[in-house]
């Protein structure tokens, strides 16, 4: 099983980046969490998009769903060149009707999850959990071969974090603003309350991301660890989590 960050920021992709995107692997099967503004170049870095076999989304916000529209187009082109004879599935939660049917087009089709509930894409175990967001959105907990990942996607902290984090061998957090700032009034998490949520689920390593266009981003990593001890990461293209299946 293994995890890469594709797109870390929030709102918008800086120079030659992207917003969130985070390739999920096993074997042969691999697929996307969100897809957001710039992820389907930075995506190329790593893999054919012909070899993709689903995309999962988090919620219909810009900064995670902004290239699914070419994806789409990549898809149609592929099947055109016979490189693709299956419909892309590209799964989300169906709060939102009309950005749903959205989701499928000529080679892809939409495929709602279970809100609050698991199911199994591709090799994996997959359970979800709504979070505060202004848009409907959702958390993943992602399990395969004991083995356990944990997307907050967008969200302020909220007490069921804790129990659906716990004991996660990695957990993926949003963290938009640096620690004393409001995050929940926008929907988002502060470096001090994702420090607090990885030492209370007992995770095993924690990646920041999502993360803000201002300050110095050294700032959140300091700010977490002075309440989570174990292993901290900044998000980056091409960081990489890996265990053996
Ligand atoms: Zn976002
Ligand atoms: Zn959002």
């Amino acid at each position: 099983m293994e995890v890469k960050v594709i797109g870390f920021w929030g709102a918008y992709p800086e120079k030659n980046e992207a917003t969130s995107c985070y390739l999920l692997k096993r074997g042969d099967y691999q697929l996307v969490i969100d897809l957001g503004s710039g992820a389907l170049s930075r995506l190329q870095n790593y893999i054919n998009l012909k070899d993709l076999d689903a995309v999962v989304l988090s919620h219909f916000h810009n900064d995670h769903i902004a290239d699914v529209g070419s994806l789409q187009y990549a898809c149609l082109v592929e099947e055109q060149l016979k490189q693709r004879s299956n419909k892309l599935p590209i799964y989300s939660h169906q709060k939102d009707p009309q950005a749903f049917q959205q989701l499928t087009h000529q080679a892809t089709v939409g495929r709602a999850y279970q809100a609050n509930g698991s199911q199994t894409i591709g090799p994996f175990n997959f359970t979800f959990l709504a979070t505060k967001h202004p848009k409907h959105c959702y958390a993943m907990r992602i399990e395969l071969d004991g083995l356990t990942v944990v997307y907050t996607a967008d969200t302020s902290y909220f007490e069921e974090l804790d129990t659906f984090s716990k004991g996660a061998d990695l957990l993926i957090a949003e963290t938009s603003f640096y620690k004393g700032m409001n995050g929940k009034s926008a929907g988002h998490m502060t470096s001090e309350e994702v420090g607090r949520l990885a030492t209370k689920a007992g995770v095993k390593e924690l990646w920041l991301t999502h993360l803000p266009h201002f300050g110095d981003h050294q700032q959140l990593l300091s700010e977490a660890a002075e309440h989570f001890t174990g292993k901290i990461e900044l998000a980056h293209e091409g960081l990489t989590w890996a265990r053996k299946d």
